[in-house]
């Protein structure tokens, strides 16, 4: 049978009659200025003291932070960096470097000394601003290469950085109003690297646009759902991945803003959440199983916060029940760099609003299902996509306005034929939408031909009391190619045996898919963002 083209002719579509306004960090900024100017953002330094201020005075010092780049030569497209934690003055780092038209290059700051000069080298950053407290890190990481040549600016006081001016000092006494440039849509606004665990960080480029685009998304009501009167406490750091679109979205809906500094040890969470009455925070699993252990043992209650977002590795099953028993509700989320970073988010969806127990946790435990903007699909290795039928894994594959097409200064493709970003994340997909990541396609257990997830085996035996925290790695077999080791750190203080582990595990998986053996640990590595180290 012949098929019928049904491709139509476009050429006689009309334009619409809409203004044509540019998405930009700039349009946020001036939203926030005229609607929010009252909110406020409060932001704990290295010394401990607390500095706050209302979004109108932010706004102001955003204008002169402006004034002093441009004077410093800093032209659009440039590259700033920022080597710093979640401050106020980071947080005008966000928005100045943009709105000139200049490009924000966030550095991770748990990068080691080598990489961190690689990436200022790869960014050819301009200029660069460096907390205080990590100035003696970027002296080091400049000792790795003495030809390296840049000028620093340092937000609070360190004299370790010789000749660098102060960031107090080189706003001080400039205007508080910026005439703020037109920028086209899709320029960059941000650089961030991924964090390679090998070979080199890969740069990923978002637009204004695509930042904007980002907000709008996240904030939507079944994914962060950040309301005026939210109080939020990013604990995840700016450095890495815009802290989730954090910076933008809180203003841009007027909630208040609690900046936490580099104190982010669980008492100091703790303190910082019931001093500033924080409604909602976010943060990656490692720092709330810390939160969880000292509310626990010290039975303190956090009265203000109904919300915790955690992402970034899989939230292991036992933080939603232990958090729920302090009113905490808990929301699982997903994402990556190259998606600016929100990819999903697990609210239930109304069949399951009303679901209890062990069938709630089951779903608040998935990975999730994509707010507006982003679109999923599960493939196999010839790029045959897969069934949404909860069973089958498959390459995890994205699209959307806020998903990378590219790396910066990288020249390959790295979409497939339908323009879709492979995540690298192995997941099923059910018939409602949720995702559930069963492993990092390099990290998954290839046994006998078939797959085991570490992650399940990994979130499984974290779920025994007397483990703080675990990895599971394939090792080779002569037989089934590889079998699973599980890699253990004990609670301080809490004892258990190889047996006592395999016995709590057992009946909770297939059989097949029981760790070979067990080893003892007393620290488990992480990466510079967090996630465990495998290699
Ligand atoms: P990054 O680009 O450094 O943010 O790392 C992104 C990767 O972190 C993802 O591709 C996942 O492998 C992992 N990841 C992020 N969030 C989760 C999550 N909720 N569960 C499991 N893995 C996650």
């Amino acid at each position: 049978m012949k098929m019928l083209d049904t491709r139509l002719d476009m050429s006689t579509a009309i334009p619409s009659s809409m203004m044509d306004v540019d998405l930009t960090i700039t349009w946020i900024f001036e939203h926030v200025m005229r609607n929010n100017g009252a909110r406020h953002v409060v932001s704990r330094l290295d010394d401990g003291t607390t500095f706050r201020y209302t979004y109108g005075d932010f706004g102001k010092r955003v204008a002169q932070l402006a004034h002093a780049l441009v004077e410093l030569g800093i032209k659009p497209g440039d590259r700033v960096a920022s080597f710093g934690w979640n401050t106020h003055r980071h947080l005008e780092l966000y928005y100045a470097v943009p709105m000139i038209g200049a490009v924000l290059h966030t550095v991770n700051i748990r990068l080691f000394p080598e990489q961190v000069c690689w990436v200022f080298s790869h960014a050819d950053d301009k200029l660069v601003f460096v907390d205080a407290s990590l100035a003696p890190a970027v002296a080091n990481a400049m000792a790795t290469n003495p030809d390296m040549k840049i000028p620093f600016v340092v937000m609070g006081e360190s004299d370790v950085l010789p000749g660098a001016q102060t960031y107090e000092e080189l706003i001080a006494g400039r205007p508080e109003t910026f005439d703020w440039p037109s920028i086209d849509e899709k320029q960059a606004a941000i650089l961030c690297y991924t964090s390679a665990t090998t070979g080199d960080p890969k740069g990923v480029l978002f637009s204004h646009r695509s930042t904007v685009l980002h907000a709008f998304g996240a904030g939507l009501p079944d994914a962060l759902a950040i309301a005026q009167s939210d109080t939020v406490l990013p604990v995840v750091p700016m450095f890495h991945v815009n802290a989730w679109g954090v910076p933008y979205l809180v203003p841009m809906v007027g909630a208040n803003l609690v900046m936490p500094g580099p104190k982010l040890d669980p008492k100091s969470v703790i303190d910082l959440v019931n001093d500033e009455k924080v409604t909602m925070s976010l943060g990656v699993p490692t720092v709330w199983l810390a939160v969880r252990d000292t509310l626990e043992a010290t039975d303190t209650y956090l009265p203000s916060l109904k919300t915790l977002v955690i992402g970034g590795s899989a939230c292991p099953p036992s933080l939603f029940d232990d958090l729920a028993k302090r009113g905490i509700a808990t929301v699982h989320a997903w994402g990556m760099t190259e998606m600016s970073p929100i990819g999903t988010l697990a609210a239930l969806k109304p069949p399951f609003a009303e679901l209890e127990g062990e069938a709630r946790l089951d779903i608040l435990q998935t990975q999730g299902y994509p707010p507006f903007g982003v679109q999923m699909k599960i493939t196999d290795d010839a790029d045959k996509e897969l069934p949404w039928d909860g069973k089958t894994f498959g390459r995890l594959k994205v699209s959307g306005p806020a998903v990378s097409k590219a790396y910066f200064r990288v020249d390959s493709n790295i979409l497939d034929d339908e323009g879709y970003f492979d995540t690298g994340d192995v997941a099923t997909i059910d018939a409602h939408g949720y995702m559930r990541i069963t492993d990092r396609s390099k990290d998954v257990i290839k046994s006998g031909g078939e797959w085991i997830s570490s992650i399940e085996l990994e979130n499984l035996a974290v779920g025994h009391p007397a483990v703080a925290e675990a990895a599971v790695i394939g090792i080779h077999h002569p037989k089934w190619d590889e079998r699973p080791l599980l890699i253990v750190q004990l609670k301080a203080g809490q004892t258990a045996t190889r047996e006592d582990i395999l016995k709590f595990m057992d009946g909770k998986i297939a059989k097949w898919w029981m760790p070979d053996d067990i080893a003892f640990v007393d620290g488990i590595p992480h990466t510079a963002t967090g996630k465990i180290l495998k290699t």
